[in-house]
């Protein structure tokens, strides 16, 4: 199937604006964000330990009329939507809805997902739409999976990954693409090489290894041991790199840098002319974060945060217009910061390691 491969005038004209405010480090902006999160629902089917979204006293999935404000908006003017947040995007109420709406525009469109959720329709749905679907998978033993992912099951997974990857290959739509993030801190470090023979196993070709958040005060972070952590991300890159696997690791662990963190201009993948190279361009890494510009997220209760590492509002959806919200004085302030290790009140585990 060949989907349509181009970006709008629409899409590039704010990709072109919001560059260029960006650059000149505007406080007000007439451009919109290049991507944007829409959350289907903060709700999980998992409960796993290492989530800080699992304590959530209220979860919501994102109504219709909400849903359909933002989309009138923002979509016609972004270059990527990523329809997730906190909670499990596949078992959301209106998810097939979105889908479904996702395919009358050209924004590159992605999911996290733990991957236990997939039904029959929605893998068909998107394969047939072009999503990009991220698994988040943090080992690769059956059994420690459980433990980590309490009410999750390895083989459900891979049997849903084995089942996407069987109608794309009826379906061959080049927009398609799967991927594993892996999260690791000491407790898993080992697995990164491993995870990337995994996916080349079930014919997945992009991993994304990130640091677990929490830095030095965590027991586990990485940098409690940066010399045995760069030893396994090293190995990670080689396997990746002789397996013709694409992969990015964390920049920066306990003071040693990563020289080649990512493999990202060694090949392409059919995904390549789908995707903005501005989306992924620049990063929190070194303080400098770029998301008060280019990014907003809408979480499932009308929410409006600057990323997907704050719980922190910016405004409501349900009440405000964007462009109010977007030039708030909430924003604005945002905006004149100099530098991003600390942002609204916390440490931002992307300004430190990133990808
Ligand atoms: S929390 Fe981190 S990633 Fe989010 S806007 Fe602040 S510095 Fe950027």
């Amino acid at each position: 199937m060949g989907r349509r491969s181009s970006f709008t005038d629409p899409m590039m004209t704010n990709l072109a604006l919001n560059r260029n405010e960006r650059e000149q480090r505007k406080t007000v902006l007439k451009s919109y964000p290049i991507k944007i999160f829409v959350e289907p629902t903060s709700r999980c089917n998992l409960s796993c330990p290492m989530c800080g979204n699992r304590n959530q006293k209220r979860t919501a999935d994102m109504d219709l009329p909400l849903f359909r404000k933002i989309e009138r908006e923002l979509f016609p003017h972004v270059a990527g939507v990523d329809f997730y947040l906190n909670g499990e995007p596949t078992i959301a109420e209106n998810f097939p809805l979105m889908i479904q709406t996702a395919e009358k525009y050209l924004f590159m469109p992605r999911i996290f997902t733990n991957g236990n959720c997939l039904s029959e329709q929605t893998m068909e749905d998107l394969v047939r739409v072009g999503f990009s679907v991220t698994f988040s998978i943090d080992t690769v033993d059956p059994a420690t999976y459980r433990e980590m992912r309490p009410g999750g099951d390895m083989s459900r997974v891979t049997a849903n990954i084995r089942r996407l990857a069987a109608i794309q290959r009826r379906i061959r739509n080049p927009r398609f693409h799967m991927r594993i993030a892996a999260t690791l801190g000491m407790q898993n470090v080992a697995e990164g090489p491993k995870m990337v023979r995994f996916a080349k196993g079930l014919g997945i070709r992009e991993v994304a290894i990130l640091a677990m958040s929490g830095g030095s005060r965590s027991p586990v972070h990485l940098s409690c041991d940066p010399e045995k952590s760069v030893f396994y991300l090293k190995r990670a890159k080689r396997l990746a790199d002789r397996l013709s696997v694409r992969i990015s690791l964390p920049r920066l662990i306990g003071g040693i840098y990563l020289d080649e963190y990512n493999n990202w201009d060694s090949f392409r993948l059919p995904v390549d002319g789908h995707f903005h190279p501005d989306l992924e361009e620049a990063t929190p890494f070194n303080g400098m974060c770029p998301f008060p510009w280019t990014q907003a997220a809408f979480r499932a209760d009308g929410s409006v945060v600057p990323c997907s590492h704050t719980l922190k509002s910016m405004g409501d959806m349900r009440t405000a217009s964007f462009r109010e919200i977007w030039n708030s004085r909430g924003y604005r302030l945002l905006r004149s910061k100099s530098t991003y290790y600390r942002c609204l009140g916390s440490r931002c585990n992307l300004a430190f390691h990133s990808y």
